[in-house]
């Protein structure tokens, strides 16, 4: 089913009786020339561009629950660019380019937004951090401009600027940041994936990955044996566990990250706005509620909800930003598992194992990588090359040291800040 201005009108006439579900439920194949494991961002959007890019459709993507039970519809929704270094700065650039056409591409609305990413600095010394950081972005192609305290000011009047503890020097803007929705996206890849013929098996678990003389034959799910040459660990928060079953040790260590919305506001924050002496940062959604988040929890779990400690910690520093945000009532909050890597960079690549793939260490920040990932997944399955946009993103670089993108200035045990 196409959408189109006209496909509205009649489904407003007639009630949307004649809708289809968006996608297959195809029972498992025994073989297929690629199996994707994860029904998340990453492994739907590397299925659909297997197959629009490289004609591979004899695919499946397998998924323990259901489409977009994961981190891709538990985020905040945020999309920028605003990366310093080179290996994540071309990928993510892509990545914004991607998105910008997503909903073109995919012939499915995700609401992609574009107010504007304003991140803050209330010093010196992380003023010329941000200088450096939006010079780099420039130079890149992307959008910066450093705002002083009255340009700050004139976007976000709300913030409280005298705080005494953390005064507002001024904010890095990136126009072209922003937000989507979430479960569009997901949506979205899986309908478009679906039409070219990919095979979308929910309720799926993978628990075994077959190898023979060094070389991936296929899986085991709950759903009987699959056989592939091809497989790729698309997993999230689940990364090192379903590596493991293919003996692998992998450089991650999971964490649980909460996000908190509230009820329903008449608009008030029109841009993404993050803090920059607290983990703090906060939009607001189109149906109203402020949606923010602050740190991830500081010790390793896979429980996919949060804890009472993090929720103060996020919310004193709401409250020291925006005192405003006090009268606000939170309705919900959740928490998703997010797969932490030594650098805070993540890893897309081959393994020692052939024919198997790995796409992880997306950390807090892989919604915005959706897009770039899967492209990039995708390049490397079908021609055994990297991406140029992800050339960087290798395993070995936590084996030899070399080529780590420690983004955040926040040294080897990034999972620790
Ligand atoms: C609270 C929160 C806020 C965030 N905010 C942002 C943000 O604002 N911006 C941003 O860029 N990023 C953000 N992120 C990070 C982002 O959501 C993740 O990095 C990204 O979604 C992870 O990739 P994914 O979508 O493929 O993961 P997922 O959706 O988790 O997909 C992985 C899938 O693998 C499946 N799976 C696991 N094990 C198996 C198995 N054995 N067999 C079959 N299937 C299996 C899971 O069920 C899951 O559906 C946030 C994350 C959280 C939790």
């Amino acid at each position: 089913m196409g959408y189109s201005g006209l496909s509205i009108i009649k489904d407003g006439v007639f009630g949307g009786k004649g809708r289809k579900p968006l996608w297959r439920d195809p029972a498992p194949k025994s073989r297929y020339d690629a199996i994707i494991i994860g029904g998340g961002g990453h492994g739907l959007a590397t299925a659909y561009y297997l197959a629009r890019e490289h004609g591979l459709t004899n695919i499946a993507v397998l998924e323990k629950g259901h489409i977009g039970s994961g981190n891709i519809g538990r985020n905040t929704t945020i999309v920028r660019a605003n990366y310093f270094l080179p290996g994540n700065q071309e990928f993510y650039s892509h990545s914004l380019k991607l998105w910008e056409g997503m909903s073109q591409a995919l012939n499915y609305n995700v609401m992609l937004s574009q107010r504007g990413v304003i991140s803050l600095f209330h010093s010196d010394g992380q003023r010329d951090a941000f200088v450096r950081r939006g010079n780099a972005m420039i130079n890149h192609g992307d959008d910066a401009i450093l705002l002083d305290r009255e340009g700050v000011r004139a976007h976000l009047p709300y913030l409280d600027f005298d705080t005494a503890r953390f005064p507002i020097y001024g904010g890095l803007y990136h126009p072209r940041g922003g937000t989507a929705r979430h479960d569009a996206v997901a949506w979205g890849y899986a309908r478009a994936a679906d039409q070219r013929g990919v095979d979308l098996i929910q309720n799926c678990e993978v628990t075994g990955i077959d190898i023979e003389n060094g070389a991936v034959t296929g899986v085991q799910t709950t759903r009987g044996a699959i056989k592939a040459r091809k497989v790729a660990i698309v997993t999230a928060g689940r990364s090192g566990q379903v590596a493991a079953l293919a003996g692998m040790r992998l450089p991650v260590e999971s964490h649980v990250l909460q996000a908190f919305v509230t009820e329903g506001l008449k608009p008030v924050i029109d841009h993404v706005v993050s803090f920059g002496m607290g983990h703090f940062y906060i939009s607001q959604s189109d149906k109203g509620g402020l949606v923010f988040g602050g740190d991830l929890d500081f010790y390793a779990s896979y429980a996919a909800r949060g804890n009472l400690p993090m929720a103060e910690h996020v919310m004193e520093a709401a409250m020291t930003l925006m005192p405003m945000i006090g009268k606000a009532r939170v309705l919900r909050s959740w928490g998703g598992i997010m797969d932490m890597t030594p650098d805070g960079s993540a890893i897309i690549d081959t393994t020692p194992t052939q024919g198997l793939f790995v796409d992880c260490g997306w950390c807090y920040g892989g919604f915005k990588a959706v897009p770039a990932s899967g492209f990039a997944l995708a390049h490397l399955m079908a021609t055994g090359q990297p991406h140029a946009t992800a050339a960087k993103f290798r395993l070995d670089r936590f084996r030899t040291g070399v080529g780590l993108m420690d983004e955040e200035g926040t040294g080897a045990q990034h999972n620790l800040h």
